[in-house]
């Protein structure tokens, strides 16, 4: 299946539905981050909650999401913009657990039960807005659940699954439900049914339905519209040489120097490991202020 978003509303008015689907996108930043089971299945929760957060904060903008938790794999920062791409990296991604009590990846306790979830979303109009709110659980579904009731004023049904083997990412995506002010008490027995029986979203990927399949799984009994168009997802970043020598330019003029008399300066982008090289020569320009 291709990474992607789809979104639904009902005929009534009572629900918005977003669904995505990011097997390869969350296998793209294992491998470049060379990524532990448990740091890829932290990374790739939080990649597939920004890509559904991203059309309710900030639909024509960019979204960033920093869980800053007390377990050893300490940031997990994920960017999502309305392009489609979505990025990501975790500050210790070696970082191994033993499974949970459930048998699962134990992504709670890697992340961290206390903490942090700052999200700041960057609509093209004004100032970012930054929201933080204290983790839930580190299981990164409930904390973003927790942003969006506190800070989106929206009560949502989110959840967010990751499926790794030795083979890597197999499966991975997720599904926001969020109620619409004409929602009723009836609405909301309709979902705590559905998502009672629900199972697991990537199980379901892994038998093969599609997206659509899945989001009327979890919407049984609700008569939808039109859906919108498949919007494609995929790994990038904003990263390049261009920036990397912006970078350089606002360094002190001695440590530039003194990088060009060791042959040449690398950077390495945080978010998707790509790695920058600017030679000697360039560096005494960009010391000499004729970068
Ligand atoms: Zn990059």
């Amino acid at each position: 299946m291709d990474d992607g978003v789809l979104q639904a509303f009902d005929v009534q008015g009572t629900i918005q539905a977003t669904i995505v689907s990011t097997t390869h996108l969350v296998e793209e930043a294992r491998n470049r981050h060379k990524l532990s089971y448990t740091a890829a299945a932290a990374l790739g929760r939080a990649m597939t909650g920004a890509a559904l957060v991203l059309p309710v904060v900030a639909r024509r903008g960019r979204l960033t999401m920093k869980f800053q938790g007390d377990g050893p794999l300490g940031k997990v920062v994920v960017d999502a913009s309305s392009k489609g791409i979505v990025t990501g990296y975790v500050e210790n991604p070696r970082v191994e657990l033993p499974l949970n009590s459930l048998g699962n990846l134990d992504v709670g306790g890697a992340i961290g039960k206390r903490g942090y979830l700052h999200v700041t979303s960057d609509t093209g109009f004004g100032l970012p807005h930054t929201s933080t709110v204290e983790l839930a659980s580190g299981e990164v579904g409930e904390d973003l659940n927790r942003y969006l009731v506190n800070c989106q004023d929206a009560g949502s049904v989110l959840i967010v699954g990751v499926h790794v083997s030795r083979n890597g990412v197999e499966a991975a995506g997720g599904l926001l439900v969020q109620l619409l002010p004409d929602a009723t008490e009836e609405t909301i027995c309709m979902l705590e049914n559905n998502f009672a029986s629900f199972g697991t979203f990537t199980f379901l990927m892994r038998r093969g339905m599609g997206l659509e399949d899945i989001l009327r799984r979890g919407l049984q009994g609700f008569e939808l519209h039109d859906l919108s168009p498949f919007q494609p997802l995929r790994f990038d970043c904003r990263c390049s040489t261009e920036r990397f020598i912006q970078a350089l330019k606002g360094m002190d003029r001695q440590e530039l120097l003194e990088m060009a008399e060791q042959g040449e300066a690398e950077g390495r982008c945080q978010f998707c490991n790509a790695v920058y090289h600017v030679a000697s020569e360039r560096l005494m320009d960009i010391a000499e202020g004729a970068g």
